[in-house]
């Protein structure tokens, strides 16, 4: 009887890939997923680090899950939370039988440190989450990871310490994996997308051609995680020849002196800038982007230019995010700490603000035919929309998921469009 197994998965999209891959190679180690906690025999959480709310999600998820496993089970905890504090971790839950970090498979008794190979700043492990297979995909759509770490140093960015520098995989290994998940949409990811290959002396143009041979692969081709300066001519020009004319930007900010203090590149205008002449080349490009509120030295006139910057701007989709004191990061050091509730009065006055832009952008559909890939039965998404973090289109029951449809929007509600069949 073959041992079960239940992945539980915190945090980004590239954790999301991770456990994707872990899962693969617990299937190949001869385990089969059970159908819920209480039945598994190893419990795995894969768990995230990046802001104090995502660590305590994670310590309550692995002491839920802790509660609820079946007597003899393993409860074993990887992920960002184990790379970064591992020792203090497993000090702090003695009900965990194993943390493992990077690098170290899931299954028990292979929890041992595998030797890595370096290369400069770069540390490859034997076991590589990075490049392991991974399983065809349950739905239409799948993440791909192009690169793990990162080369920036962004004030409150914690992520380069614990995934270290950028190490990019060679495009055969990319097609590879995307030939192997066999969908129909393709969303590439990495904690610094278009920088991908410049870690590899491929130069600042290694994502377009990535691109392209991937759009050549698959129906639909979706960037997130652009950084602004990065966003070159040909990257623009690329990601409009795929047919996606999406573009996750992200600004964290827009005011220069902010911007400046969070190590970052960019201003308001210089956004604005970019995204209008987008605009000029494709009228219909959609938009997301992500800002911190209370960042250290905050003013009331950098709030202000932030607000100002979504009214001009007119972005479908903004996520903001109170601004986390991360230990180790530059941001830490600073003064100007923002008060608590400052923050949750910006942040308020922010969201409020992006919902009645997003709400009506989302309205000016209506009557609209576009094209959806139906992701499960009733629920699919346009261009427009990124998976697990924009919105939705509820569909007629009866088209089936992974197909690619004409419809018509009938009705919008907030984020959420409603289409019907093309007469
Ligand atoms: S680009 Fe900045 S925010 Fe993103 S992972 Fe790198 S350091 Fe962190």
């Amino acid at each position: 009887m073959a041992r079960r197994y239940w992945m539980h998965t915190l945090g980004c999209p590239k954790n999301q890939v991770d456990s994707d891959k872990l899962e693969g190679t617990l299937i190949a180690d001869g385990l089969r997923p059970a159908t819920s906690p209480d039945k598994a025999d190893l419990v795995v959480v894969n768990t995230c680090a990046f802001i104090e709310a995502a660590r305590q999600e994670s310590i309550d998820t692995i002491l839920a899950l802790g509660d609820v496993r079946k007597d003899g089970a393993e409860l074993v905890v990887t992920g960002c939370m184990a790379e970064r504090y591992g020792d203090e971790l497993a000090e702090a839950l003695p009900e965990v039988d194993a943390v493992v970090g990077f690098g170290v498979p899931v299954t028990l008794g292979a929890s041992r440190p595998v030797a890595a190979t370096v290369t400069g700043r770069q540390v490859v492990p034997a076991f590589d989450l990075l490049e392991l297979a991974r399983p065809a995909s349950a739905v239409p759509w799948a993440y791909v990871k192009v690169a793990e770490g990162c080369d920036r140093a962004c004030g409150f960015c914690a992520i380069p310490s614990f995934r270290g520098p950028q190490r990019s995989r060679s495009q055969a290994s990319i097609l590879q994996e995307v030939d192997a998940l066999n969908v129909r949409e393709v969303v590439l990811v990495a904690q610094d997308l278009a920088a991908y290959g410049r870690d590899q002396g491929r130069g600042d143009r290694a994502i377009v051609p990535l691109v392209q041979a991937v759009a050549a692969r698959v129906e639909r081709v979706r960037l997130l995680y652009l950084y602004p300066s990065d966003l070159t001519d040909e990257l623009v020009e690329a990601i409009i020849a795929t047919g996606v004319a999406y573009f996750d930007l992200s600004l964290q900010h827009v005011s220069r002196p902010l911007l400046a203090r969070m190590r970052r590149w960019g201003d308001g205008g210089r956004f604005l800038e970019r995204i209008s002449a987008i605009r000029a080349i494709e009228p219909e490009a959609a938009f997301r982007s992500n800002f911190i509120v209370g960042y250290p030295g905050e003013t009331e006139a950098d709030h202000d230019a932030l607000l100002a910057f979504i009214d001009e701007a007119q972005l479908d989709w903004c996520g903001f995010f109170s601004y986390s004191s991360e230990e180790g990061t530059y941001a830490a050091g600073l003064d100007g700490a923002v008060a608590e509730g400052l923050v949750v009065e910006r942040l308020s006055e922010l969201s409020e603000r992006q919902d009645a832009i997003t709400a009506a952008r989302r309205d000016a559909l209506i009557g609209r035919e576009v094209e959806v890939l139906v992701d499960v039965a009733g629920v699919g998404r346009t261009y427009r929309e990124a998976p697990e973090i924009d919105g939705i289109v509820h569909l007629p029951d009866d088209l089936a998921p992974g197909t690619l449809v004409d419809v018509v929007v009938s009705a919008a509600e907030g984020p959420d469009l409603t289409a019907v069949r093309r007469r």
